[in-house]
């Protein structure tokens, strides 16, 4: 039993269990969400957004967002406001208020003169590439730099200037005096301060010097008191810095962060690097940070996923200690899931083909209960309206029908979907030698799509009455890049070249009239076809939907061949 229960617990888990047992921090449980307003949350933050707020509500803990600004270059309050939205509607709630690391600037500069009253910390007036070129490599120590014999008063008077604005930006930055041999290259004398004259978007002109992310980010977690500080992997060699400076700044008694890291989420067929993200915007591939082909948790809300889809998906995928690559199909399945389940059903015709049934009375119109989602009864029927003008997909008709095809072709009887069983009796073309139109006729027996005879139909369509379409915009996505790894080039290498050409295709095609009170946002199930999203573009008598994803499931395909 015991045993049963701690194999359910992800390694977290199992450290936190732990710590609530032995009655560390008074068993309390504050962990943080710590995003850099420097671009959109994406698919990747969503799974950090999900476990740090997923525990603090397991746990009964408390979990803080809060904004790592300690680079005004990059910052901007667009995204704060894009990051609060996109938390809010994952469905998460933030410990109190928004915090920021910014508001911290003060705190974290009087540990920069305790650290260099301490003998340690030092100013030092090599430049960036001189400090990386000092710096040794992981089997030779690095130089000690000049800077490193200076007087602890001397250290302040010059550090104390630094932040009045004496000294021009690169000219100087303040040093972690540790070890320039150690064999972890992040404690090589590590840069704690810059010189940057940057507008902050929350400070102003108040500072000029700004702190490292290294030299920011523990101290914000102990002035919070945070207790499981998790973060990705990569900041593994960073955790004996970490370590260091708390060692050095904290107070006995006071809640001491423990860092814990976990592999980052990878998924294929997409970027998650910011810096990529940000090209794509800045350079036009995409239409903006919300394009749907995005990973970015406004991209796929636009896309119409659902936040119990992503949510759904973190759990599939767990925390692991280990990184590894997801699978595109596993978030699509999760999303087809999710919708499946909820998804108002309609009939919309994307590339419609126009069908007029000869023995049906022209003025003629009557209407069909249909249910809304037959997953759901609850959501119950709707009436669809029907006349002898309809549209069908082009796609459903074949003048000269492969064997396997069942849908309509000449002389063949399908069902069109709760109205009836029609024949096809004739083909009109263009002069260009097109099909314009169909000619059919209905067995006026088989009101609501059954034989009367119990004959056997096996195609069966779907359809929108043309008196009472309306006429939409379907914005047909798939996935934005071709190959599974599209920055295997590398950062800076061209991943641009693995965009895929046809990754929105537009279509104008027809709706049946129910989507006529329909609002941005609305999911639906076009039946046969696949998941939408109505569009914020969407304007008034012309709605635009946006694929979400289609019905067909690749990886429940797959993983019942490998299960
Ligand atoms: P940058 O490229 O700017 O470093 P970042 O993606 O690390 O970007 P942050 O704003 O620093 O962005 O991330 C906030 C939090 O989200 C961090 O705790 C980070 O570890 C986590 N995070 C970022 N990317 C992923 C990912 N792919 N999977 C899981 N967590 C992630
Ligand atoms: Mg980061």
């Amino acid at each position: 039993m015991e045993k049963e229960t701690a194999k359910s617990l992800n390694f977290i888990e199992e450290i936190i269990e732990d710590d609530i047992k032995s009655g560390k921090n008074g068993g309390a449980v504050l962990t943080r969400f710590p995003p850099e307003p420097n671009g959109y949350l994406h698919i990747g933050h969503a799974k950090s957004i999900c476990l740090n707020f997923g525990l603090a509500r397991k746990y009964g803990g408390r979990c803080n967002l809060r904004f790592d600004d300690t680079n005004p270059e990059k910052e901007d309050v667009e995204y704060v406001d894009s990051i609060m939205e996109d938390v809010k509607w994952l469905g998460f709630q933030w410990n109190d208020r928004p915090y920021y690391a910014s508001d911290y600037f003060g705190q974290i500069y009087e540990w920069a003169l305790l650290l260099i009253r301490k003998g340690l910390a030092y100013v030092c007036d090599m430049s960036a590439e001189e400090i990386s070129r000092t710096r040794g490599t992981p089997t030779e120590p690095g130089a000690e730099s000049p800077g490193r014999s200076r007087s602890i008063e001397e250290n302040i008077d010059l550090f104390t200037r630094m932040k009045k604005g004496e000294f021009p930006d690169g000219t100087k930055v303040l040093r972690a005096r540790i070890d320039m041999a150690s064999p972890n290259m992040h404690m090589r004398d590590p840069v704690l301060y810059r010189i940057k004259r940057d507008t902050h978007h929350r400070t102003g002109d108040e500072w000029c010097i700004y702190p490292m992310y290294d030299f920011a980010h523990g101290q914000s977690d102990y002035i919070e008191g945070i207790t499981h500080s998790i973060c990705t992997l990569e900041f593994e060699v960073h955790r004996p810095l970490y370590d260091w400076f708390l060692d050095h700044i904290a107070e006995e008694g006071r809640t001491r962060p423990r860092q814990i890291e976990f592999a980052r989420l990878n998924l294929t067929y997409t970027v998650m690097s910011k810096r990529m993200l940000l090209r794509l915007v800045r350079e036009g591939f995409v239409a903006g940070w919300d394009d749907p082909r995005m990973p970015t948790i406004a991209g796929m809300r636009r896309r119409g996923y659902t936040p119990e889809s992503i949510r759904a998906f973190a759990a599939v995928i767990g925390v692991a200690k280990r990184d590894t690559v997801v699978d595109m199909a596993l978030l699509e399945h999760c999303v087809r899931e999710d919708l499946n389940r909820r998804a108002q059903r309609v009939m919309g015709v994307i590339n419609p083909l126009r069908v007029v049934i000869e023995n049906y009375p022209p003025e003629k119109t009557e209407e069909f209960g249909i249910k809304n989602n037959p997953e759901d009864e609850t959501m119950g029927t709707r009436q669809v309206p029907f006349s002898g003008a309809i549209y069908i997909e082009r796609d459903d008709f074949m003048e000269e029908p492969p064997k396997g095809f069942f849908r309509l072709s000449p002389g063949r009887e399908v069902r069109l979907r709760a109205a009836y069983l029609i024949t096809c009796t004739g083909v009109v073309k263009n002069e260009k030698g097109e099909i314009t139109e169909l000619r059919c006729r209905c067995d006026p027996e088989s009101r609501g799509g059954d034989a009367p005879d119990g004959r056997k139909v096996k195609g069966t369509l779907h359809w929108v009455s043309a008196a009472h379409a309306v006429p939409a915009e379907f914005r047909l996505y798939d996935r934005l890049f071709t190959k599974e790894d599209p920055s295997e080039a590398g950062e800076d290498g061209d991943f641009t070249s693995n965009i895929s050409p046809d990754s929105v295709r537009t279509a104008a095609g027809f709706v049946e009239p129910f989507i006529k009170a329909a609002a941005a946002g609305d999911r639906f199930q076009f039946e046969r076809i696949g998941y939408f999203c109505m569009d914020p573009d969407s304007s008034e008598g012309r709605p635009v939907f946006n694929r979400t994803v289609s019905l067909k499931d690749s990886w429940a395909k797959t993983a019942a061949r490998s299960g």
